[in-house]
């Protein structure tokens, strides 16, 4: 069958209705449903090896799509001291990171299987993470700019986009021809290794790019804290961007830049004018696919109060037809959330919810694997978050007629300033909400997640990330400069 869409200026993707391509995706994956990956450092020596340890299965204790082997000290000093610029033409690296696009879709079937094995990826969601990494390199491949690069860039990324997130940061690094120290998160090794390995088949140099596999303490620390590094691109928690800047403060160059995409409390408001059908539409996706392991997720609802109790019922009704279980299945709409670690810290914040009797719904899960029950917790305002919680936990809060500015300070009143959706029929609303509210990417009558490479680049402000936003035009300069350092001249 055809599997891929016609032509267009993003990736192609797969129609998930069509029952033929349903089946060449299950052929494409199948070889790949037990198969051990053994991921190690990929530097530009060779490295001595090492012991290596089980990566786990998020959705089954029986099953592990591989091991990996951490990087060393010794190991990080090989990847600082042989990192060399990417001197190639730009037509050569524009066309090594288009041909990693092509090895990227032609490997899908692997690729597809590891995202459902070691982050508990659903084939939707998989769909979307494939498509977006191959757009990032693509995007970057025809914008590689004229001014030198910074020198040496290291790329740390979180396991939520283990490989759309960890791709764009490399493709555009490498675009703008710095040699890369690729630090992937501590759960996610394996796919970052079969990325950073089909990026060699295309021709990227090893001394270009290097994988350091590794937990954040100690591999991350060092990546960001040694002078050798000229800047850093990071996605991951806004707590772990504030310490790497420090590192960096107290140990780079002045100048060495930061981009830093980071967490949110995204909020959305309905009111009473919002087609119900449509904002609970929006808000199951918002705040449970991926089991709410998206850092755009909605994470506080505020509903009008007139409308509230319906509007309640009805998302109460559609999340009990979600339907929870293996990510490798078709039928699945959310998978476990990523480790017994998060399972254990999301649980902890439902129990005190449960405890100050503010529990207003929560769905049964299944036994095996590492899920948290979707579930609703009453709020008087989204002030009273804390923090970012990463998981299916919806927050919800009701405003009167003459409080939606009042909704809107206390959400700016965050700091933080990612994604934000608006449900409402009134267009004089859409403007006025818009141009108050603080973040960087805003939603209206529609879900709040997702973003498209070129046509809506991602990213947010305050405590949400530095910009420029992925995906954009401004993005590639933060990776270059105009000057070449001197240890490169
Ligand atoms: P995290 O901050 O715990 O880890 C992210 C990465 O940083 C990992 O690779 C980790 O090993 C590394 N790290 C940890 N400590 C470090 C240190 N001291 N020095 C250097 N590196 C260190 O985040 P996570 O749990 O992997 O990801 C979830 C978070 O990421 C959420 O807050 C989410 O909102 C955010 N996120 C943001 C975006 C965005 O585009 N704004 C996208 C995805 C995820």
């Amino acid at each position: 069958p055809e599997l891929f869409l016609p032509e267009r200026p993003n990736s192609k993707g797969f129609d998930l209705t069509d029952v033929p391509t349903l089946d060449a995706i299950d052929a494409a994956r199948a070889p790949f449903r037990t198969t051990q990956i053994q991921a190690a450092p990929l530097l530009a020596k060779e490295a001595k090896p090492k012991p290596f340890q089980f990566v786990t299965n998020p959705y089954s204790t029986i099953d592990s799509a591989g091991s990996v082997a951490e990087a060393s000290a010794a190991d990080v000093e090989t990847a600082l001291s042989n990192a060399a610029p990417w001197d190639a033409q730009p037509s050569l690296r524009s066309q090594a990171l288009n041909q990693a696009a092509d090895l990227y879709e032609a490997n899908f079937g692997k690729l597809f299987a590891l995202l459902a094995r070691e982050a508990g990826k659903t084939p939707m969601d998989t769909v979307a993470e494939l498509r977006e990494a191959v757009d990032f390199l693509r995007y970057y491949a025809a914008r590689i700019p004229e001014a030198a690069p910074v020198g040496t860039f290291t790329c740390i990324s979180p396991w939520n986009f283990p490989l759309a997130i960890f791709t764009g940061q490399i493709a555009a690094a490498l675009a703008a021809g710095n040699a890369v120290l690729a630090k992937p998160a501590d759960q996610t090794p394996l796919i970052a290794f079969e990325a950073v390995t089909l990026l060699h088949e295309a021709g990227v140099p090893r001394t270009a790019l290097q994988l350091l596999p590794g937990d954040g303490t100690t591999v991350g620390a060092a990546l960001t804290s040694d002078p050798r590094v000229n800047g850093v691109a990071f996605t991951g928690s806004t707590a772990t961007a504030q310490r790497i800047r420090r590192a960096m403060a107290a140990n780079l160059a002045p100048g060495a830049p930061l981009i830093a995409e980071t967490g949110g409390l995204n909020a959305m408001i309905v009111d009473s004018t919002a087609l119900p059908e449509q904002a609970v539409t929006a808000i199951i996706e918002s705040a449970f696919q991926s089991a709410g392991q998206r850092c755009s997720a909605l994470r506080c609802l505020y509903v009008q109060e007139d409308i509230a109790e319906g509007l309640l019922e009805m998302l109460q009704g559609a999340m009990k037809e979600l339907c929870l279980g293996d990510p490798w299945a078709f039928a699945t709409d959310s998978g476990p959330v990523i480790d017994t670690a998060a399972q254990a810290t999301i649980a902890d914040h439902i129990a005190k919810a449960k405890s100050d009797g503010r529990l207003l719904f929560q769905l049964p899960i299944p036994q095996e694997g590492t899920f948290v029950a979707p579930t609703l917790i009453k709020v008087a305002g989204i002030g009273d978050l804390e923090r970012e919680i990463f998981g299916p936990v919806l927050h919800v809060a009701t405003f009167k007629s003459d409080e939606l500015d009042a909704v809107i300070d206390a959400i700016n009143a965050t700091g933080y300033g990612l994604t934000f959706g608006l449900q409402t029929r009134i267009d004089d609303r859409v403007q006025h909400v818009s141009e108050r509210i603080h973040a960087g990417n805003i939603y209206i009558n529609r879900n709040q997640i997702g973003a498209i490479v070129g046509s809506q680049p991602f990213g947010g402000e305050g405590l949400s990330g530095t910009g420029p936003k992925a995906g954009g035009p401004n993005y590639l300069r933060r990776f270059c400069t105009e000057e070449i350092p001197t240890q490169y001249r």
